[in-house]
Parts: structure tokens; C-alpha cells; sequence
């Protein structure tokens, strides 16, 4: 069984498209055998087809019509792996031009062969590389090694895996004389160790020391000479190749190619940086704003605990009066009746009431040994303390026998006290002026900060008689506000404060409420609304930025694959299946989403320390929100490399090396 069979093989190339279309023969029923061990050149003039035939031996192009056979098996009837495989562990190709990949060294251009096999041995790269006389340039990239040095490693990466065959196009074309002679030399030195070469060569002088000649004009063999005897038929190694699956995960080459990918990117950063930034902003816009949404609700939710959900306020309103005197009635003011009828439902067992305060207020200027400062006054029951959290830190609150004797008596805001009292001497029992009424300052409130911009501070409390009776001069209140015993009875105590409002206001059933409510318990559930509307749109602008960011990395995949089409060929000629290809591309793109993903979230995460510490913001980051953010990003790199990695995947070989 011959090694190599040809059969009636022909080449026709289509040139141009549509009407235009003209076809050239290439190789026109070519038949030819080669017995294993065999030295073999092929001469002729150029553009006779030699090219075409080796190409179409080193299964790297596919003839127009006929039949191959190696060790008997037709393999232009098996798969791409399969063509793969045995361009991998069976052919090794010399090219004119070396065809080694620039960005790589020796060592590492003569390994990749055996990564894309899946199994590295250091000893025999090194090997080769040394039985070449390349041992001393291991680790130079071929910009730094000479012509012939170049050549001699694109030799020893076609013999790392040990083929049977080697096909050399020319491969002393590009170089002068004296490196030409160490070229043929090593390749000569090959048939010792049985391999068959198939060269191609210009050459009369390096053809003759060939056993045989085969002479191609016009794609036709016009002459097949034997120079010498050839090897004795029992002396040949009969062990007719054998096929293995192909159909592996190659971890050491994905590994591989990670690294790849990750030097390929680093070479260009800048770029790279570009491209990752619609991904670096949709992720930081993201996981920053939900991190300031979260904190502000987070605020938002301590604002109500501290005013309470399970509060409500009550203040008068005056119904619209439509034209016709029918509609029109007297309102009655929220007044001490209700305050105390609210006050003795309270007291009774099982209500659903808890407390209840009335409040008046106004702004007032307050004096203090030469100190002024305007601020507001709220007249409050002594139980206003307890409903809102109001404990003072030094001294206390009044309490309602002061409240009932009208006494004056004071509580200071934090802020209040720190502008009448700048050198901040104790204020208990010092008198405070307000509109010449002399008020004894019982206690001093803790600093609770700001809410919705303004200073909760800046507040001084008196009862509430003394306010209406001695500063305001009213026999109503502004408000009442009214503490349910838990969330759950917040709506049947607002009834039952309705219907003693309306008893004692004596409204007609069918006539609407003089007062109103504001219900904190309502408020809530609208903040928590507004919240989720807010999440919802956060949500859109993310989705939007990664997809612009998804864009912009599949463009730039697009831009890379076409550049590196040659390097693409490179890497199908040693072994590399469509697959490894098209994983070597979408490596590269979920990097730029991972890495892209990760310098947005650590951003947005810098920004979020930065506010907090600085700014004294509530920021608050929820781990699926990063989750949901970086896992995106993987996605959008998957997604966006998928149609660039298939492109590149399903390049030919052959149309990818001649690519300029
Ligand atoms: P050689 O190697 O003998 O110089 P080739 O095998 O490269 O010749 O080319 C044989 C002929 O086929 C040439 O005339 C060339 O113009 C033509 N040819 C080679 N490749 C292509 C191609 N991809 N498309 C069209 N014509 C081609
Ligand atoms: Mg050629």
C-alpha cells in the first residue's frame, strides 16, 4: 500500500463572480503515488500548480474533483477534525515564507503544535530545537532571528509531533545561499528517521539530490523521474496510520489560549480599554446607582421607624366650596376637645391607640445674653417625647403638669443650642427669651442630623398650652399626631379618630371631614413604589449600555479577526480544529467582559467608599446586584464574541494563509 495516492486529481479555480465568472485549471487529472520514506521534488515553472498540488496533499485546500488516499483511506471524504487530525500528527509543513506566528518565540511557536494536541513535552521542543541549532535562540521572537534561523524553526515545528510526511514549499526561496545549504541539510538529515519529504524547489542543484523528480507544466505532470534506488520495500516501517478521535475539550490549549488572549489584549491596551468601556460604564452606572438607590432607601426606612409607620397626622382642611350655598358649612379646628376625647379612647382597654400629641408652631427669634437666633417653636404634648424618639441627653423633657400650668419651659435642638450657646456652657436652668417671655431651659436634645435637606436640629419644644395660651394665642392646634398600637392597626385607629372627629365636630353623615390624614404607613409603600420604578429604570439604562458596550466588542473582534487571518491559517495548517479557533476568540471577548465588568464594579465600589466616608452617604452594595452586574458582562462578551469567533472559525485554511 503506498503511503500517498493520487487519482485523477483536479484543481479549478473560479475567478471573479456572477455573469464575469471564469474558471482556470490549476492541475488538471493528476495521478501520482508516493511510497513512505521516499525524498520526492517537484519542479517546474511557476504558476504550473505545484503550490496547488502540495496544498491539496497537505490537506489544507480540497481538489475540484478526484480521489486521495493515504495508506488506502480516502480522505477527502472525512470531516474537517478528522483533516485536522492529520494535518496535526501526520503532515508537517515547511512554507516559503515560515509562517511563524510574530508575537511568539521559538520555543513557544514550535510548542503551540502540541498544544493544539493537547499534550506538551519540554524535552522534545528542546530537542528539536537543539537537532536544528536553534538551542541558543529558544527564546528570541522571529523579528530578533535571522531568515535561515526563522526557517529552521518553522522546521522543528513541523517535526515536534513527529510526522510521517514532510511538504516543503520552497523553503529555501526567501533565503540566501548559504542558509539555503544548513535548510536542506536538516531536512535531508530527516530521511534517516524514515520521513518522507515533499519538496517543492526552483532548484535544478537541490532537486538532483533528490530520489525522485516530478516535473509539473500546466498543471500536468510532464515528467516523474526515480533519481536513485528507492528504499527496499522491507526496510519501510509498514504501520498504515491510524485515525483517533479527535473529539476532545483540550484544557491545556484553553488554558493556553486564556493566556493568549490575555497577551494579545495587554499588547493593546489602549484599545483594549476602549473597547471595554461601554462595558466598564453600563457596570459601574449600575451597581453604583442601585448601591446609592439602596442607601437612600435604607434612609428613607430610619426616617419612618424614627417618625414611626405606625403613625398618623391629622390636620384641618376646608372643603371646596363649588358655587351653591348648599355645600357651604363651618369647619370645625383640630382643638383640645379632640385632643382629649382621642387621649380617653387611648386609655380604654384593647384600642387601638396608642398615644397622642397635639402640635402647634411657628418660627420665633429666641435671645440668650446677647444671642439671638431664629428657629421653629413646636408646642407639643409631654408625650410627643415617647412618640417620636425625643429623649433629651442632658436634663429631660417637661412633663404634663407643666404642660397644664402653662409653665415656661423649654427643650433645645442640637443646633439651636450650639448658636445660643456657643461657648458651650451647660444650658439646664439658664433662661431663653422668646418674644420677652422668659422660658427656663429644662433639657438639651441629641444631634439626630438631617433628613430631606433640612436640619431636624434646629428646633426648640414647649408644651403645648403654654404655646397656644402664652406665645401663639390660639384656641386650635396645627396638628395631631396619632400613634396606632402596631402597622396592622393603623387603619382601624385612623376610624376610630375619624368618628370622634366627626362626633365632635358633628358633621351629618354624607357631609365630608373637615380634617385630613397624612398616613406614614401609606408613605412607606409609595417610597418603596417609587423605589422599584427607579430599579426598573436603572435596569434599561444597563441594559442599554451593555448592549452598546456588547457593540463595541464585537466590532472590535470583527476588526481583529480579519487581522490576524493569516495568523488564523497559521494555526489550522499545524492542528488547530474550527473549534480551538473559535474558543481562542470568544476567550478573548469574554476577557474584555470579565475585565471590562470588573473595573466598572471596582468603581463603582471606590465611588460608593468614597461617598460614604466623605460624604457621610448611606450606600449600600447587595451582592446580587454585583452578581447580576459581572455575570451581564460575561454574557455580553460571550455574546457579542460568538458571531467575530464563528467567522474566524470557519475560515479554510488555505484562503486564510494566502490572505495579505
Ligand atoms: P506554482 O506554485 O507552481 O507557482 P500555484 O499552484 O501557486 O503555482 O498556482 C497555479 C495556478 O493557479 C497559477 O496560475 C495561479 O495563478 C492559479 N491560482 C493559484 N491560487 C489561486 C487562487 N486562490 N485563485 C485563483 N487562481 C489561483
Ligand atoms: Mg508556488
Amino acid at each position: 500500500m503506498s503511503l500517498i495516492e493520487l487519482h485523477n486529481i483536479r484543481k479549478v479555480y473560479k475567478l471573479g463572480s456572477g455573469k464575469d465568472a471564469q474558471s482556470f485549471i490549476a492541475l488538471d487529472d493528476v495521478s501520482l503515488a508516493i511510497e513512505e520514506g521516499e525524498y520526492v521534488a517537484i519542479t517546474g515553472p511557476s504558476g504550473s500548480g505545484k503550490s496547488t498540488l502540495l496544498q491539496i496533499i497537505g490537506l489544507l485546500d480540497h481538489s475540484t474533483s478526484g480521489q486521495y488516499l493515504i495508506y488506502g483511506q480516502d480522505v477527502l471524504k472525512l470531516e474537517d477534525d478528522q483533516k485536522t487530525e492529520i494535518r496535526s500528527r501526520f503532515l508537517g509543513f515547511v512554507f516559503q515564507m515560515f509562517n511563524l506566528l510574530p508575537r511568539m518565540t521559538a520555543y513557544e511557536n514550535v510548542r503551540l503544535p502540541m498544544v493544539y494536541r493537547g499534550k506538551v513535552d519540554h524535552d522534545k521542543i528542546i530537542q528539536t530545537l537543539n537537532q536544528l541549532g536553534m538551542g541558543s535562540h529558544i527564546h528570541h521572537t522571529p523579528a530578533q532571528m535571522s531568515g535561515g534561523q526563522q526557517q529552521r524553526t518553522a522546521i522543528a515545528r513541523a517535526l515536534v509531533n513527529s510526522p510521517k510526511v514532510i511538504l516543503a514549499d520552497e523553503p529555501t526561496g526567501n533565503l540566501p545561499q548559504k542558509h539555503s545549504k544548513q535548510i536542506i541539510e536538516a531536512l535531508e538529515s530527516l530521511r534517516e528517521e524514515g520521513i518522507t519529504i515533499i519538496m517543492i524547489t526552483h532548484s535544478d542543484e537541490l532537486a538532483q539530490r533528490a530520489d525522485r523528480i516530478i516535473r509539473i507544466v500546466d498543471g500536468k505532470i510532464e515528467s516523474d523521474s526515480v533519481q536513485k534506488h528507492k528504499l527496499e520495500e522491507k526496510n519501510r516501517e509498514n504501520n498504515p496510520y491510524q485515525l483517533k478521535s479527535f473529539n476532545y475539550t483540550n484544557w491545556l490549549l484553553l488554558k493556553q489560549t486564556a493566556v493568549m488572549g490575555y497577551r494579545a489584549l495587554m499588547k493593546n491596551k489602549a484599545r483594549t480599554i476602549l473597547t471595554m468601556l461601554g462595558i466598564i460604564i453600563g457596570v459601574f452606572s449600575v451597581v453604583s446607582m442601585m448601591a446609592v438607590g439602596e442607601g437612600a432607601k435604607i434612609n428613607v426606612e430610619q426616617e419612618l421607624r424614627r417618625i414611626g409607620s405606625n403613625m398618623f397626622r391629622i390636620q384641618t382642611t376646608w372643603p371646596k366650596i363649588k358655587g351653591s350655598a348648599s355645600h357651604y358649612r363651618t369647619v370645625t379646628r383640630i382643638n383640645k376637645k379632640d385632643y382629649f376625647s382621642i387621649k380617653k379612647e387611648a386609655q380604654k382597654k384593647g384600642s387601638s391607640i396608642k398615644n397622642v400629641s397635639a402640635v402647634l408652631q411657628g418660627d420665633k427669634i429666641l435671645s440668650y445674653k446677647g444671642y439671638s437666633y431664629s428657629t421653629k417653636v413646636l408646642g407639643v404634648n409631654s408625650s410627643y417625647s415617647q412618640m417620636r424618639g425625643s429623649e433629651p441627653e442632658f436634663g429631660r423633657f417637661f412633663n404634663e403638669s407643666e404642660n397644664n400650668n402653662q409653665e415656661k419651659v423649654l427643650v433645645l435642638g442640637k443646633t439651636v443650642y450650639e448658636n445660643l450657646f456657643p461657648n458651650q456652657k451647660n444650658p439646664i436652668g439658664e433662661t431663653i427669651d422668646i418674644e420677652e417671655r422668659k422660658f427656663r431651659v429644662v433639657g438639651l436634645l441629641p444631634s439626630k442630623g438631617t433628613s430631606w435637606g433640612g436640619d431636624i436640629d434646629d428646633v426648640v419644644y414647649i408644651p403645648i398650652e403654654t404655646a397656644a395660651k402664652r406665645l401663639f394665642g390660639l384656641n386650635y392646634y396645627h396638628f395631631l399626631y396619632v400613634q396606632a398600637k402596631n402597622e396592622k392597626l393603623l387603619s382601624k385607629a385612623i376610624k376610630v379618630v375619624e368618628n370622634i372627629l366627626r362626633k365632635n365636630h358633628r358633621i351629618d353623615s354624607g357631609v365630608s371631614n373637615d380634617f385630613k390624614y397624612k398616613n406614614y404607613g401609606e408613605m412607606k409603600q409609595t417610597i418603596s413604589k417609587i423605589s422599584d420604578t427607579m430599579f426598573k429604570l436603572i435596569a434599561v439604562i444597563a441594559l442599554i449600555s451593555l448592549i452598546v458596550g456588547g457593540i463595541g466588542i464585537m466590532n472590535i473582534m470583527l476588526v481583529s479577526v480579519i487581522e490576524r487571518t493569516r495568523e488564523i491559517g497559521i494555526r489550522k495548517a499545524i492542528g488547530a480544529r474550527s473549534r480551538d479557533i473559535r474558543n481562542q476568540f470568544l476567550i478573548e471577548s469574554v476577557i474584555i467582559g470579565v475585565v471590562g465588568g470588573g473595573i466598572g464594579l471596582s468603581m463603582a465600589m471606590f465611588l460608593g467608599m468614597a461617598l460614604r466616608f466623605l460624604l457621610n452617604w448611606e450606600i449600600l452594595f447587595k451582592p446580587y446586584a454585583i452578581f447580576t452586574a459581572v455575570s451581564f458582562s460575561v454574557l455580553v462578551g460571550i455574546l457579542s464574541g460568538i458571531y467575530p469567533a464563528n467567522k474566524a472559525a470557519k475560515l479554510s485554511p488555505i484562503n486564510a494563509l494566502r490572505y495579505e
